[in-house]
């Protein structure tokens, strides 16, 4: 089980009583927040910080672990920042700092000055604070009592997001045949998302799928089929219908020997180069989101990886998250909407009704008629996410969203889809994400909501912009 370490911090001037006091106030709170997060990770004490020696070993240990996703550090007493400084130079991994106090409640009648001495975090987190700041250390800053249900959330949140950059730093993307031809905003820095995000990008020939297509057998075939008639509704079993869905299912098949011989979360495709290939992967990669590998079209490495980042960051959440394009508005006056889908390969975490499995030629790529999940969209609240490559830095735009139902049926259309309001209005919403550079892929969430973005931002230093009811924000995390 992935756990956070948890260091706290006194020092040695109030004598062993203290300390003892410390180490007993501070395994109740381990014990309540281990409780509190069970279904996450766990919460384990590291011996109080009372040196620097101590700090340097605590925070290398977290570096070694690779169970350890992140370190919360808490200020029980005074625990003057000089002894830090070393440890946080090595620490790698997210950090929190943790505002809190042992008790609620002042005791006024009982207060008295070794009270006042033991429960002193407004002064020495004020303290640690300031050596973050000064450092630029890379840090949330949790404030409240701990049993708070508010501060349950946000510590809960934190390990979610710190959960989600631990599987960030160990992803592996492939990209099946390159970039698409001519577009720009897919394309990036794959070195430096190595450097920030962890992405290990590598390129393999669209032949590595066909070979291991070659090696399905029929059997492997049915039960894939099994699964999608378990989730999806079939269509009529016409000869053609039952060969695309076949050729669909062998496709996923092979990724699914592909992905897991060289241990790939998120992969991408690109129309232009499908050589063998009978169809582009339409029902196959939907079902792939389904379980959680991020997936990029036209070679678009970044939504890939951060759609997979994203998902797992929402992955115990209720609602929908994974990858769109943006395509086409409504746009009668006041009532703005935009209609967002791909050729084929929405998420069926989208569906607001069990997904039909379809066959329908495709417009573009002069292959065979590919089966593909339809559906009608999710309602409610949510985010759209995207993060593109300013040349200098990544920029991640986030911009609130409202998901609509659509307002008509629409029988015409042959894929599934989403539609929602931009906010704070049409204009103003649109205009912001375009100023800021944000592209026509995107990942969005109704699971997620833009304090886990911010969080995400902030502990991989990354460049922020969102769009919203308090208007548009640029947060600049790089330093
Ligand atoms: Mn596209």
């Amino acid at each position: 089980m992935k756990k956070l370490y948890f260091l706290v911090g006194s020092q040695d001037l109030y004598g062993e009583e203290a300390l003892e006091n410390v180490k007993k106030q501070t395994e109740e709170m381990v014990a309540f927040l281990n409780e509190a997060m069970q279904d996450l990770l766990a919460v384990e004490l590291l011996p109080a910080v009372i040196d620097s020696a101590q700090c340097i070993q605590n925070m290398q240990k977290a570096n070694v672990d690779a169970d350890c996703v992140g370190v919360i550090t808490w200020m029980h007493t005074f625990s003057p920042a000089k002894m830090w400084i070393k440890g946080l130079q090595k620490l790698q991994k997210p950090l929190l700092h943790f505002h809190t106090q042992a008790g609620e409640k002042l005791p006024y009648d009982a207060i008295d000055m070794d009270f006042m001495n033991l429960n002193q975090s407004a002064h020495g987190d004020r303290e640690y604070a300031f050596i973050l700041a000064r450092m630029h250390i890379a840090h949330a800053t949790v404030s409240g009592y701990y049993r708070h249900e508010r501060v349950i959330r946000e510590l809960r949140r934190f390990a979610e997001v710190a959960l989600a950059v631990d599987y960030s730093r160990n992803l592996n993307v492939a990209t099946f045949g390159n970039n698409m031809r001519q577009v720009a905003v897919t394309d990036g820095d794959r070195v430096e998302s190595q450097i920030q995000y962890g992405w290990e990008v590598n390129y393999y020939g669209i032949g590595e799928l066909v070979e291991r297509m070659e090696d399905v057998t029929a059997d492997e075939i049915d039960a894939k089929i099994r699964e999608y008639a378990d989730a999806y509704e079939m269509p009529e079993k016409t000869p053609a219908a039952t060969e695309a869905i076949r050729e669909q299912a062998k496709m996923e098949v092979a990724l699914d020997h592909f992905l897991e011989a060289e241990c790939i979360g998120a992969f991408t495709d690109n129309f232009q180069d499908l050589y063998q290939l009978k169809q582009l992967p339409g029902l196959a990669t939907q079902h792939l989101m389904a379980r959680g590998i991020g997936f990029g079209p036209e070679g678009d490495y970044k939504t890939s990886a951060f759609s997979a980042v994203l998902m797992k960051m929402a992955e115990r959440r209720e609602g929908g998250t994974g990858f769109i394009e943006d395509y086409t508005y409504d746009l009668t006056e006041g009532e703005e909407l935009e209609l967002a889908a791909h050729m084929l390969e929405v998420s069926p975490s989208f569906a607001a009704s069990t997904p039909k499995v379809e066959v329908h030629p495709l417009d573009i790529g002069d292959k065979e008629a590919p089966a593909r999940l339809v559906f009608d969209g999710i309602q409610g609240d949510g985010i759209q996410v995207t993060m593109s490559d300013m040349g200098d830095h990544f920029r991640i735009v986030c911009a609130d969203i409202e998901l609509v139902a659509q307002p008509q049926e629409m029988p015409h259309l042959p894929v599934a889809r989403i539609m929602y309001r931009h906010k704070p209005n049409f204009s103003e919403g649109t205009a912001a994400w375009l100023e800021a550079g944000g592209g026509h892929h995107s990942v969005v969430s109704t699971a997620l909501s833009r304090e886990d973005i911010v969080l995400f931002a902030r502990l991989t230093r990354t460049e922020l912009v969102t769009i919203g009811d308090d208007g548009v924000k640029t947060f600049d995390f790089r330093h």
